[in-house]
């Protein structure tokens, strides 16, 4: 799939001034719950309604989406709005009928792309269209995978492309639900430039109070548009509740977030900056977890020392363990001093750590 100007074409014919904001809530409950959502979102940034009628849950038992009858909803809700209609798809049943029920934004979720047979049987039942198709990232980070899927859409002919960042699963917990891994998206952007690029700040998140700060990471990494979960009762929403936001607070965030120019010279200098920064942070965010983890594991062995009656500090190992790291160090391009120094600084927290546990 070679880069093309006319990859941007459908985004382009929009004509914002802004980032292109699809909105509406996780799920559609109720063909009342959908009409006041999009009437709410009428009069507003938003070009795009969402809402999911089919949803893919990791665990059975949750609210697996209303079916069909959501789309005549969806129906509904264009003809009343004038809002364009988006929904997941996941099998070219689906597919058929979205396109029935003349949905114009098609999205493949992140459970979908990891696997090539159900993106290819997509894209074959979407072959030719003139609907917009996004293809959400993989669960798991792993950009071929999401190229892949990119590849498969685009050899079925489909002209209007594009890709949502929605974050990635770790077996750890993060601050975030899924963890954004920027860097993923950033090479992205940088192999196909001119393919729309849309975060969804809702997935990565999980939680609505984080959502402004990760919308406006995304503009600083110049992404092109938003896509945001937004629901009247937000607490009481069938599917992810913690974080759907309301319409007013969804405005709210529009006029808080700074949209940055793409065009001039500094502009470029602050996009290349804000792309670096954000690589340090998430270097940053992970030394700090990986302490954090390391300590937890200083405390189980400070209650098994303290269970067998053990001395602390056990100099033998300690510097096995310094000469290894040393060598590893240098071969990282990291001088002996500061991985002396970094050690040294670590091994006293754990001995601190170790000896609060024998305390207790
Ligand atoms: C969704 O957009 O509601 C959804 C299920 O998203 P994802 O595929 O990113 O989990
Ligand atoms: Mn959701």
């Amino acid at each position: 799939m070679e880069n093309n100007k006319q990859l941007r074409t459908w985004l382009d014919e929009f004509n914002l001034n802004h980032p292109l904001v699809i909105a509406g809530p996780c799920s559609a409950e109720t063909e009342d719950q959908v009409l006041k959502i999009a009437h709410e979102l009428k009069d507003s940034d938003v070009s795009i309604f969402r809402a999911g009628i089919w949803k893919p849950r990791t665990r059975p038992g949750g609210f697996e989406g209303v079916g069909a009858i959501g789309l005549k909803w969806l129906q509904k809700a264009k003809a009343e709005t004038g809002l364009l209609m988006a929904t997941e798809v996941a099998t070219a049943a689906h597919v058929q009928l979205a396109l029935e029920h003349d949905v114009d934004v098609l999205w493949i979720g992140a459970r979908t792309t990891v696997n090539p047979f159900a993106v290819q049987e997509v894209a074959d039942a979407l072959r030719g269209t003139d609907k917009i198709v996004l293809l959400k990232n993989p669960v798991n980070p792993d950009l071929s995978l999401w190229l892949g899927g990119l590849e498969r859409l685009y050899n079925a002919d489909i002209k209007k492309l594009g890709v949502i960042h929605r974050g990635f699963s770790t077996y750890e917990k993060t601050k975030y639900r899924n963890n954004p891994e920027w860097q993923i998206a950033i090479e992205l952007q940088n192999r196909f430039p001119d393919l729309p690029l849309i975060c969804d700040p809702s997935h990565i998140t999980g939680k609505r109070d984080m959502i402004q700060d990760v919308s406006q990471q995304a503009l600083d990494l110049n992404f092109d548009g938003l896509i945001i979960e937004t629901h009247i009762d937000p607490d009481n929403a069938w599917s992810d509740a913690a974080q759907q936001v309301t319409p007013t607070t969804l405005k709210q965030i529009f006029k808080d977030l700074k949209v940055r120019k793409e065009t001039d010279e500094a502009d470029d200098y602050n996009s290349r900056l804000a792309k670096l920064r954000t690589q340090i942070d998430e270097y940053d965010e992970k030394i700090l977890e990986i302490l954090g983890g390391r300590m937890k594991i200083a405390d189980q062995i400070g209650l098994l020392k303290k269970e067998k009656n053990v001395a602390i500090l056990q100099n033998k190992r300690w510097n096995e363990i310094l000469g290894k790291m040393i060598l590893d160090g240098e071969s990282k391009g990291l001088s002996e001093e500061f991985v002396l120094q970094m050690f040294k600084a670590i091994h006293q927290e754990s001995i601190n750590h170790q000896e609060k546990v024998y305390k207790k």
